[in-house]
């Protein structure tokens, strides 16, 4: 195992490390002080990158400023048999996130549009790949994510009269009429592209009608209206707020996670969260940002599929206690979360990692222990591992392929996150090819020491029974029959 020294990001829309009773508010900042760091409690900690991307890449304790990216080039088999499939880095980007005030209206590329997106524009999108996600909520958490059913959207259209004043009656009668993806696609390219004055002023009517009917009390804002409220005085008279009404509003409780695969448009919103990535930055932004728009890049690239989006509750792990898994449809990671609750001393206080083909991050978001190489293996490589890690807050520690792992908690309990990559490239056939060479050739090793070591036993054979003076008459006469064909005459 390796000890990690993970870089916050101080984005403008993170909790501020500031403290109540003592206690730091944000999630990000309290883990970047268990682990020794300085944390200013005026700054927004928004973000705790644990990985090797290059805008935050993790660097390895105690080997003075080594990134954990090129101790890894350093030693190749940390991946496992998968650099084969994914290259000489790990697959995915591992984070926890703190916000405070939403986050853009954003959309992630699919493969192909990203290595157009970063040929085209490399100082925006920095990398090539493509960028899946996976959001675990940590307390309660609060995001945009997807399109409405159509059903929802016709309402918010009768409902939101601003909304379709903004987007004319043709495209949003198309939308009421037909249902189809091309008319969605219509609808919302046209809101997200008007002009700046008239959504301003559409958003302005629309804020005092609804504080006019607070102030009547004649009904409770919905949660969509009472967002669009405080999203306006986050982003006062972003587009991105009359977005919210597109969109699905997911409301996850702590252990609850939600998937994004590509072209998706979401917003968190609020709350503290596990997230695990694809090792890609790549953000197609639209609203709600001060940073670089590219709404016809967003709205043509958008699946337009609607519904709500799926919620995963995670799932026990059998013959692993307090374990809880979160597999998404993705190759490049799923996440594990070890929950060893306080004083468990009499239901055990012990678990294992697996031993896992791939490379795996954890971090302990509270509590304290330890963590034990369980069979340290003694290649060159493991000399270089610690095999004894003990445990805090803020602790992240890098484990390489096939090196089996003990979590031993204190009184105290342990709260760990883990990412790795997602087993299922294990088990559907796709390292299977380069599993069948590493067979092919142990097996020609094999042969080979097979001969020899019968080769061996026929001449003890021979040498015991007094048969050795036939073999080697035998050997001579092969030899002097391989030298006369050599030999000219
Ligand atoms: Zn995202």
């Amino acid at each position: 195992m390796l000890q990690l020294r993970c870089p916050a990001q101080n984005y403008a829309w993170g909790r501020k490390a500031g403290r109540n009773n003592g206690k730091i508010g944000s999630t990000v900042a309290a883990l970047v002080e268990g682990a020794g760091g300085e944390v200013d409690n005026e700054k927004p900690y928004a973000e705790l990158w644990m990985g090797t991307h290059p805008s935050g890449p993790a660097t390895v304790e105690g080997a003075e400023g080594q990134t954990l990216s090129s101790w890894i080039a350093a030693n190749p088999s940390a991946l496992g048999s998968v650099g084969s499939l994914f290259g000489s880095d790990i697959p995915f980007l591992f984070k926890v996130l703190s916000v405070e005030t939403a986050l853009s209206i954003q959309s992630h590329p699919d493969k192909a549009l990203a290595e157009r997106l970063h040929a085209k524009s490399p100082d925006v999108y920095k990398d090539s790949n493509h960028k899946p996600e996976m959001a675990i909520a940590i307390t309660d958490f609060e995001a945009l994510c997807g399109f409405v059913p159509h059903q929802e959207l016709t309402e918010a259209l009768k409902s939101v009269p601003e909304l379709r004043d903004l987007i004319g009656d043709v495209a949003a009668s198309a939308v009421e009429t037909t249902g189809s993806k091309a008319a969605l696609k219509a609808a919302f390219g046209i809101l997200m592209t008007a002009e700046a004055s008239k959504v301003a002023t559409a958003i302005k009517a629309m804020e005092s009608r609804l504080k006019a009917i607070q102030k009547s009390g004649e009904r409770p804002l919905t949660d969509k209206e009472e967002l669009a409220l405080r999203l306006n005085k986050q982003y006062p008279q972003d587009v991105g707020i009359l977005s919210a009404f597109f969109l699905n509003l997911v409301k996850l409780q702590a252990g609850q996670a939600i998937y994004l695969a590509a072209n998706v448009p979401h917003a968190y919103i609020s709350g503290e969260l596990v997230e695990c990535m694809a090792t890609s930055d790549n953000v197609i932004r639209a609203g709600l940002t001060p940073k670089l728009r590219d709404t016809a890049v967003l709205c043509e690239s958008l699946t337009y599929e609607r519904g709500p989006p799926a919620i995963l509750n995670g799932n026990a792990v059998p013959g692993r206690p307090w374990t809880t898994v979160y597999s998404p449809p993705f190759d490049e990671f799923e996440v594990e979360h070890v929950l060893i609750p306080e004083k468990a001393r009499f239901e055990g206080i012990q678990t294992y990692l697996p031993e896992n083909q791939g490379p795996q991050i954890f971090v302990v978001r509270s509590g304290t222990g330890q963590a034990y190489l369980r069979n340290p293996p003694s290649d060159a490589q493991s000399k270089v591992l610690q095999k004894t890690i003990l445990l805090k807050t803020g602790s992240v520690v890098f484990v390489p392929a096939k090196t089996p792992v003990k979590l031993e908690a204190t009184d105290d309990g342990l709260d760990v996150w883990i990412a790795a990559v997602n087993p299922q490239v294990f088990q559907d056939g796709r390292l299977l090819a380069a599993k069948a060479v590493e067979v092919v050739e142990r097996d020609a090793t094999s042969w080979l020491l097979y001969l020899a070591v019968g080769l061996l036993l026929t001449l003890l054979w021979a040498k015991y029974t007094n048969n050795l003076e036939p073999i080697q008459k035998l050997f001579n006469k092969l030899l002097t029959q391989g030298s006369s064909v050599k030999q000219p005459t």
